[in-house]
C-alpha cells in the first residue's frame, strides 16, 4: 500500500482522524474536514464561503487505471494549471437562456453545497443551490424555478468554476492507449484517505498485538521501520 504524494501534506494521526470525521460526514462535508486536518483551514466558515473550485485546489494528483490494459497510469497534472481560473465566490456571472432571457448569478460555495446536500433528493438539492445562486432574472412564472433554468444554471456552474471537476488525458505507459479521466477531486482525496486510514489501522492492530504498544507509539514509529516490525510479525 502506497500513502505517498497526494497526503503529505496529512501526517499519519491526522489521516486517521480525519478518516473516522469523515466516515460518518455527507460527502460535501469532506473536503472540508481534509483541509481542517491539513492544517490549512482553520475555521469551517472560512473554508464553507470558498468556490468548490478553490477548497479542492492544493490536493490534487492521482492515479486512474487504464481502460484497456488495467495498469494503473500516474497522472501528474501541475496544480497550476487548473488552479488558473477556479471560479471567485464573489463575482457575478451571466447566461442567457434558451428563451433569450437574460440572468446573472454566483457560484456555489461550499455551504450552499451543505444546505443542498440536506434535500430529500438531488434534483431537490440542484434546485435549491440554483435558487439560492440566481442573482437576478428570475420571472414571475419562475417560482419554483422552471427545470430549464436549473439545468442550465447547473452547466453553467460547472464550465465557470472547472476545477471542482477536472478533465485530464493520459497516455498508458503499458499499452499507449489515451485516457481520459473525469476526475473528481474532493471524492478522490477522500477515497486515498479512506484506503490510508484503514491501511494504518491494520498496521496498528497487528503490531499492537504483536508488541502491545499502543496507537500513539506505532505512529510514532517512522514509516519504514514500522513496514519492517511488520513483516517480523
Ligand atoms: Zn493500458
Amino acid at each position: 500500500m502506497t500513502r505517498d504524494s497526494p497526503l503529505v501534506a496529512l501526517s499519519e494521526s491526522a489521516i486517521l482522524s480525519a478518516w473516522e470525521q469523515g466516515t460518518g460526514a455527507a460527502a460535501v462535508e469532506r473536503p472540508l474536514i481534509l483541509l481542517r486536518h491539513a492544517g490549512r483551514v482553520v475555521s469551517l466558515d472560512g473554508a464553507a464561503s470558498w468556490t468548490v473550485g478553490q477548497r479542492d485546489g492544493p490536493v490534487a494528483t492521482g492515479t486512474a487505471p487504464c481502460p484497456s490494459c488495467g495498469v494503473p497510469v500516474e497522472i501528474s497534472f501541475p496544480l497550476a494549471a487548473i488552479r488558473t481560473d477556479h471560479g471567485d465566490a464573489g463575482s457575478r456571472m451571466e447566461l442567457v437562456l434558451d428563451d433569450g432571457r437574460r440572468i446573472c448569478f454566483r457560484l456555489p460555495t461550499t455551504a450552499d453545497l451543505r444546505q443542498a446536500s440536506e434535500c430529500r433528493s438531488a434534483e431537490d438539492g440542484a434546485r435549491m443551490l440554483a435558487a439560492g445562486c440566481l442573482l437576478e432574472g428570475r420571472s414571475a412564472d419562475d417560482a419554483p424555478l422552471a427545470d430549464s433554468v436549473v439545468d442550465a444554471l447547473g452547466s453553467a456552474m460547472a464550465e465557470h468554476d472547472p476545477q471542482s471537476d477536472v478533465s485530464l488525458e493520459a497516455r498508458c505507459p503499458a499499452c499507449e492507449a489515451e485516457l481520459t479521466v473525469n476526475f473528481d477531486v474532493a471524492d478522490y482525496v477522500w477515497r486515498r484517505v479512506a484506503m490510508a486510514g484503514r491501511g494504518l489501522m491494520i498496521d496498528v492492530h497487528q503490531l499492537a498485538l504483536a508488541y502491545g504498544w499502543s496507537e500513539a507509539e506505532i505512529l510514532a514509529i517512522p514509516a519504514g521501520r514500522r513496514h519492517r516490525y511488520l513483516e517480523l510479525v
